[in-house]
């Protein structure tokens, strides 16, 4: 018999007031783990009351004492890491090796925002006359999470940290397919010494639980991580009820190798950019821009090295590569390996296929696949496919792989391979995408802004950008002069005329 999780409302977890469940499986041979309470308008509406009802508390405490509280979450964080891995391996079927790799940086996010809101300086803009003029940054009040199941701790503590730092209050709608971890994370607050009411979940589906907390005129704010078409969804929902929308979305990211780099290090970068995760990433490298002299040789290297990528258990720490998601999410990857092949016309050089070894058949596994002769305006060059696909397409001049980036709706990341430093900023300076790295690919900092440009979506995550999104400015102007000022009297003197 599976564990049953409940909503987390108010400090402890409960069924859901329709008493209904929903299962959730390990993608690695589709065999239940959990029963989860499935939560849907009237959960919400009872987690939202929670969320009110805590926010004159937190958001009361000076900004110092949230981030001691912040601080000691962090060391339960690491504490727990163990526990939180295996829940993660187990409910999204990431090998272990990555899972303990991006978890065990967690704790960075809370350390970061504590010092954030400790240490964060107010303005005091000029103010014409006799005046005191000052700023002050207050917590917006109750906000919504809505995560995605790829990273379900890194994102959702993406936006926790600052939230909570700012002093706000939350609900958090995680994805159906991967609610453990952040139910989990319930626990861990509660000990931290986080007042009950703070950090409230209600598992369930986007329909239902989702639109629910997004169309709720009682929250100030949803900070969403999902696909482009929930992003456009939920921003209509926020701009009825005239509320912040923050909303990370799809990508299209392309890896543009010079061909100054060593033909090992664009395959290494390129395995690693378009492989992680099993190609479940919001920036996973879809497409490596390759400058013609050196096309044959990344692509032969390419395929030798993708052969050799061990799919597996994703407890065994050896597995490299683990299933997708779901049974949904692997016959998608496979429609646009067939739609690369026969609508468009590229060629499928490597990959592609289900695994057929012991173990591996009863999971959601899929060979990455590699493509070339591919051209830009392909579907598979253009669409969102979220799995280890990648596209090979070869460039001869600056120019033109600046324009083969660019040809994508999406402008979350790109990649910048080569070792001519002015190439390298002349390069970036004109990629339009939120991020780019510069010989590197998928490096995240608590301090540094993550956000896309055009369907990639709005605002920006980590950075201070991101605790100030969390807030409100209040502006105060303290008049100086003891002298009595009276618009109506006609007393000859001199009145104010702006
Ligand atoms: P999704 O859009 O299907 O779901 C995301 C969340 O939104 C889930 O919790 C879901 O239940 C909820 N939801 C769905 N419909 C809703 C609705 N109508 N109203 C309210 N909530 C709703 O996305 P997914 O499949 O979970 O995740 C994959 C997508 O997320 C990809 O497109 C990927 O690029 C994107 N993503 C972006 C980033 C980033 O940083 N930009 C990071 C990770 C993933």
């Amino acid at each position: 018999m599976e564990r049953f999780w409940g909503v987390f409302i108010d400090g402890a977890q409960h069924a859901a007031l329709s008493g209904n469940t929903f299962t959730v499986e390990n993608p690695k041979n589709g065999e239940p783990i959990a029963q989860v309470a499935q939560g849907d308008a009237e959960d919400i509406e009872r987690a939202i009351d929670a969320a009110e009802q805590a926010f004159p508390v937190w958001s009361g405490m000076a900004p110092a004492e949230r981030a001691n509280v912040l601080h000691r979450f962090a060391d339960l964080f690491a504490k727990r890491l163990p526990d939180l891995i295996d829940l993660e391996v187990d409910q999204i079927g990431r090998p272990r090796r990555e899972m303990a790799a991006q978890l065990a940086r967690l704790p960075e996010w809370y350390t970061y925002f504590a010092a954030v809101a400790r240490t964060y300086e107010d303005t005091v803009p000029p103010f014409s006359g006799q005046y005191l003029n000052y700023t002050r940054r207050v917590p917006l009040g109750v906000v919504g999470h809505v995560t995605p199941w790829n990273h379900p701790l890194l994102i959702l503590t993406k936006k926790l940290a600052p939230s909570l730092a700012a002093g706000n209050t939350m609900v958090v709608k995680p994805s159906e397919l991967a609610p453990l971890t952040p139910l989990l994370l319930g626990d861990l607050f509660k000990e931290a010494g986080v007042p009950d009411g703070v950090y409230n979940v209600v598992p369930g589906f986007g329909a239902t639980a989702g639109q629910a907390l997004t169309t709720s005129a009682r929250v100030r704010k949803i900070d969403l991580t999902g696909g482009t078409e929930t992003g456009r969804h939920v921003a209509a929902a926020g701009g009825k009820n005239l509320i912040r929308v923050s909303a990370e979305l799809g990508g299209k990211a392309s890896l543009i190798a010079f061909d100054d780099t060593d033909v090992d290090r664009i395959v290494s970068a390129t395995l690693f950019a378009s492989f992680i995760a099993t190609g479940q990433t919001c920036v996973q490298g879809s497409r490596l821009l390759v400058h013609r002299s050196v096309h044959d040789a990344v692509v032969q290297k390419l395929v030798e090295r993708a052969k050799q990528i061990r799919m597996g258990d994703p407890l065994d720490n050896s597995t490299q590569l683990g299933p997708m998601i779901s049974a949904k999410q692997r016959d998608f990857v496979e429609r646009y390996v067939q739609i690369g092949q026969q609508e468009d016309g590229a060629t499928l050089v490597w990959g592609g296929q289900r695994p057929t070894a012991q173990g591996l058949a009863d999971g959601y596994y899929i060979e990455p696949a590699i493509f070339t002769d591919v051209r830009a305006n392909m579907r598979i060059a253009q669409e969102e496919i979220f799995g280890p696909l990648v596209c090979i397409i070869p460039f001869d001049t600056e120019e033109e792989a600046i324009a083969l980036a660019n040809d994508v709706p999406f402008g979350l990341a790109n990649s910048v391979w080569t070792r001519d430093v002015a190439r390298a900023h002349r390069v970036a300076h004109q990629l339009q995408s939120g991020i780019v790295w510069v010989n590197d690919h998928h490096r995240i900092d608590p301090a540094s802004p993550w956000g896309g440009f055009k369907l990639s979506g709005m605002g920006r995550e980590n950075g201070r950008v991101a605790y100030e999104e969390y807030t409100q400015i209040q502006n105060i102007i303290v008049n100086l002069s003891d002298q009595h000022f009276d618009w109506y009297a006609d007393d000859g003197q001199p009145k104010r005329y702006s």
